[in-house]
């Protein structure tokens, strides 16, 4: 059995890389599993937001009936990690998304999607990020977005090229990019002590 400090993270999992994010979360010491119905939302202490496609996750959550559960948890506090799709999910506002794309909100932060996708479909940068210890993590970023301005409350984390790709927000994190494809459970690593901090 795992022990009792084991806090048990969900990954939503209406669409997009789940896989990559259970087995990035186990490593990192956390029960992971899918979740995609509010029954499952009520028994985790955390939730991770996969990358994938933003406009198809929000119409997901709409006909799962997850819009609202989702946003009232985060509200209450719930740590959420949002990776890409993910990060696009958590922020406030976004920009060139399709018209009736909804989100969570969580970080006052006005995200753009696809904004490194239009220069560079995808490409892999070293980069720096506040809280990881051990040198730079590998940033592998596909049609990313990035964040164009955050409020007052949040905090960047990481930048690439003088864009913000990393931000906090009390218990809620987000990056532009994928550690989850790269086999570096540090970011993870860093959420799981998040949750556990929450708890
Ligand atoms: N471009 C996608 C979107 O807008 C995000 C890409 C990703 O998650 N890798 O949702």
């Amino acid at each position: 059995m795992a022990p009792l400090s084991t806090p048990t993270i969900g990954v939503l999992a209406l669409q997009g890389d789940v896989r990559e994010h259970l087995i990035a979360l186990a490593a990192a010491d956390a029960l992971a599993r899918p979740v995609r119905r509010p029954e499952e939302l009520a028994e985790i202490d955390g939730l991770v937001i996969p990358g994938g496609e933003s406009t198809t996750m929000s119409k997901l959550a709409v006909v799962f009936g997850m819009l609202e559960p989702l946003r009232e948890r985060v509200k209450a506090g719930m740590p959420v990690y949002g990776t890409c799709a993910g990060m696009i999910m958590l922020a406030d506002k976004i920009l060139d998304g399709r018209e009736d794309q909804e989100t969570l909100g969580g970080i006052d932060m006005i995200v753009r999607r696809n904004a490194f996708g239009r220069q560079n479909e995808s490409f892999e940068a070293a980069v720096e990020m506040a809280g990881i210890e051990g040198g730079p993590v590998e940033g592998v970023f596909i049609r990313a977005p990035w964040v164009e301005s955050v409020g007052a409350a949040a905090e960047v984390v990481a930048t690439h090229d003088g864009h913000t790709v990393a931000v906090r927000q009390g218990n809620v994190l987000a990056t532009s990019f994928h550690p989850e494809l790269t086999g570096d459970h540090r970011v993870h690593a860093l959420f799981v002590d998040m949750v556990r901090a929450a708890r």
